[in-house]
């Protein structure tokens, strides 16, 4: 049985075997950090793994990366997405990993029609980034759950984000765990490479900045999160590009009403990184 688009008349929508369950998938904000990660064996990875055992086991992955930064909004749409090693100056042992999950060509499909704000593009020229294979292999180290990647538009503001995100929320019904993967704070110019390995080392104002981002998502000031270039030049130094950021967005715009927020890997990296992850519902 092939898993493409059949005609009308026998399509079998990818949700309609799911039964709506009688609670939500959680959605997670995944600070990824180094590709290192992907490899190693840290305290960050360690509670992926954890995090994993903790939750329901999902039926699909949907990852909005930060390395998938695009003109347009596009979601991977092949029955077997390749594992992207896109960065540099990295050991062998780390290209040489493969993610070898599935997609889901039809939940591409489904999720696209859910989405009104845009057209989403089918796409079968990506795959799996780091953003997502460093996180999701450890979470799922049998790479049997098909994972799946939305683009995340160049050319729009926050606020088209948070308003993109809505619009899939009926996703986390039916058992697809959504995980926006970036960083909050996220400047590399200003890494002190040389204190890498110094646990939770971050600049006062990165974790000042982190402090404000966690008190305003526990409040559900999402306005002021969509408008981050209002909160000073803290923001500024943290967010000096968005697409590390904004993952952050797609994963507040999912939070239902009155659902509760808690923090993992709350720790800074390198003065100018933060690693804090949020987990909702
Ligand atoms: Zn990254």
């Amino acid at each position: 049985m092939t898993t493409g688009i059949n005609t009308l008349g026998g399509f079998k929508a990818f949700t309609d075997n799911l039964e709506e369950q009688d609670h939500l998938m959680p959605v997670l904000f995944v600070g990824h950090g180094s590709p290192m990660n992907g490899i190693e064996d840290t305290e960050f990875s360690r509670r992926w793994s954890a995090m994993a055992k903790e939750i329901p086991v999902p039926k699909a992955v949907l990852v909005v990366s930060a390395h998938w930064f695009t003109r347009g909004t596009h979601i991977t749409a092949m029955d077997f997405p390749p594992t992207i090693h896109d960065f540099s100056g990295f050991p062998k042992e780390l290209f040489d990993v493969q993610y070898p999950a599935p997609g889901n060509p039809i939940l591409a499909k489904e999720t696209a029609n859910l989405i009104h704000t845009t057209n989403v593009d089918i796409s079968h020229d990506w795959g799996l980034d780091h953003g997502t294979w460093t996180v999701v292999r450890h979470m799922y180290p049998e790479a049997n759950i098909p994972v799946l990647q939305l683009s995340i538009d160049y050319t729009k503001d926050a606020k088209f984000h948070y308003e993109l995100a809505k619009e899939i929320y009926q996703l986390r019904k039916k058992g697809v765990l959504i995980i926006g993967s970036g960083n909050i704070v996220h400047n590399l110019r200003m890494v002190a490479w040389d204190k890498l390995y110094v646990p939770d080392y971050g600049y006062d104002w990165a974790k000042e900045i982190n402090n404000t981002f966690k008190e305003l998502i526990v409040e559900g000031t999402h306005d002021k999160l969509i408008d981050y270039k209002s909160l000073g030049k803290e923001a500024l130094l943290a967010i000096p590009t968005p697409e590390h950021y904004l993952p952050l967005i797609y994963t507040l715009g999912l939070q239902g009403k009155n659902e509760t927020v808690s923090f993992f890997n709350d720790k800074a990296v390198g003065g100018s990184l933060t690693m804090t992850s949020v987990k909702i519902g």
